[in-house]
C-alpha cells in the first residue's frame, strides 16, 4: 500500500492506494495551519490511522505548497505554523517511517506522467498549475527535475516581460514571495480577475470574468487578450529552458476551453518560428493529482530503499 498526503492551507487530505494506483480510501481534516506542532500531530495521527484501517504499513509521499530552503525551513505563505520548524526533521520526529516530502506542484506532474494520467509515459513534460497561484514541476528523461536548491519549475515567479508590461500599462504588484512583479500575480486565478478590473470591470472571481467575457464585455475580451499574451509567453520561457513535448495544465484555470484551445498558439507566437510546440492537455486526475503524485514519490523512494 502507498499513502500520499496533501498538505494544503484550509485541508489537508489522505489517500492510500494498492500497487495499481486504485484509491482504496481517503479522507480529509482541517489543516491547523498557524500551530505547527499541532499540524506535525495530525499528520502522524492521519498515518496511524490509515494503518489501522489497514492493517499493515505503506510507504510514504508529502506533498507541501511550498519551497523548503536551503537551511531545511518551509517558504509557505499558507502554512505560517510550520516557519520555525527544520520541516523534514520534525517530521522525522512524528512519523514512524521514512517518508518524501515534495511540492504539490511537483507532485502534479509525476502523477499526470504516471499511470492514468493526461500524459501517461510522456518523459519530457511539464505540469502547470493555474489556481489560486502558479505552480509547476517538470519530468526531464521520465525523471523529475528538482534542482540542486529542490526548486526546479517555479515558472510564476518569473518576471513580467517588460514590453508587455508597457503595452498595457500594467501595474507592477508585490508579489507573496517578496519579488517584484512575478507573473503568478497576472496568470493565476486571482490575476486573471486584476487584469479585469484594471481595463475597467468589476469582476470579484474567474467565474465572473468568465461570464462577463461571454457576454462580450469589452473589459474582459481585453483582459482575455492580455492574459492570454502573458500566459503563452510564460510557457514559451519554460519550453525555452526545458523542451517538453507535453503541457499539462491543472488547477481552476484549466477549466475554461477557451483559455486551453487557445494557448498553443499563444505559446507558438512567443517561439522561434518552426520551433516544435508541445501539446496542451488538461488534467486527468484534477484535484487527486498532487496527492496521488505524493503517494507515487513515496513508493518510488521504499522501492529504492528496500532493494
Ligand atoms: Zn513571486
Amino acid at each position: 500500500m502507498h499513502y500520499g498526503i496533501d498538505v494544503g492551507g484550509t485541508k489537508t487530505e489522505i489517500a492510500i492506494y494498492d500497487r495499481q494506483w486504485v484509491c482504496l480510501d481517503r479522507w480529509r481534516e482541517p489543516t491547523p495551519s498557524d500551530d505547527g506542532a499541532a499540524l506535525l500531530a495530525m499528520l502522524s495521527e492521519m498515518v496511524r490511522e490509515a494503518d489501522r484501517r489497514q492493517g499493515g504499513r505503506g510507504s510514504l509521499g508529502l506533498g507541501f505548497p511550498g519551497v523548503v530552503d536551503d537551511r531545511g525551513y518551509l517558504i509557505a505563505a499558507n502554512l505560517p505554523g510550520l516557519r520555525s520548524f527544520v520541516l523534514e526533521a520534525a517530521l522525522a520526529t512524528s512519523l514512524d517511517r521514512p517518508f518524501v516530502i515534495e511540492n504539490d506542484s511537483r507532485c502534479f506532474v509525476v502523477s499526470e506522467t504516471g499511470p492514468g494520467g493526461a500524459a501517461e509515459g510522456v518523459v519530457h513534460a511539464f505540469g502547470a498549475i493555474l489556481g489560486t497561484g502558479a505552480g509547476g514541476g517538470a519530468m526531464v528523461a521520465g525523471r523529475l527535475l528538482a534542482g540542486s536548491g529542490r526548486f526546479a519549475g517555479e515558472w510564476g515567479h518569473l518576471p513580467l516581460p517588460a514590453a508587455a508590461a508597457r503595452r498595457y500599462d500594467l501595474p507592477l504588484l508585490r508579489c507573496g514571495c517578496g519579488l517584484e512583479a512575478c507573473l503568478e500575480t497576472y496568470i493565476a486565478g486571482p490575476g486573471l480577475v486584476r487584469l479585469h478590473r484594471h481595463f475597467g470591470g468589476e469582476s470579484a472571481t474567474a467565474e465572473a470574468w468568465h461570464q462577463a467575457w461571454l457576454a462580450d464585455e469589452r473589459a474582459a475580451q481585453q483582459a482575455h487578450r492580455c492574459h492570454l499574451e502573458l500566459l503563452g509567453g510564460a510557457l514559451a520561457n519554460v519550453v525555452k529552458l526545458l523542451s517538453p513535448s507535453v503541457i499539462i495544465v491543472g488547477g481552476g484555470l484549466s477549466t475554461l476551453d477557451e483559455l486551453m484551445e487557445a494557448l498553443p498558439a499563444s505559446i507558438a507566437e512567443q517561439l522561434f518560428p518552426g520551433v516544435e510546440v508541445p501539446a496542451v492537455v488538461r488534467s486527468r486526475l484534477g484535484d487527486a493529482s498532487g496527492v496521488r503524485g505524493a503517494a507515487m514519490l513515496g513508493a518510488e523512494a521504499s522501492r529504492r530503499v528496500h532493494v
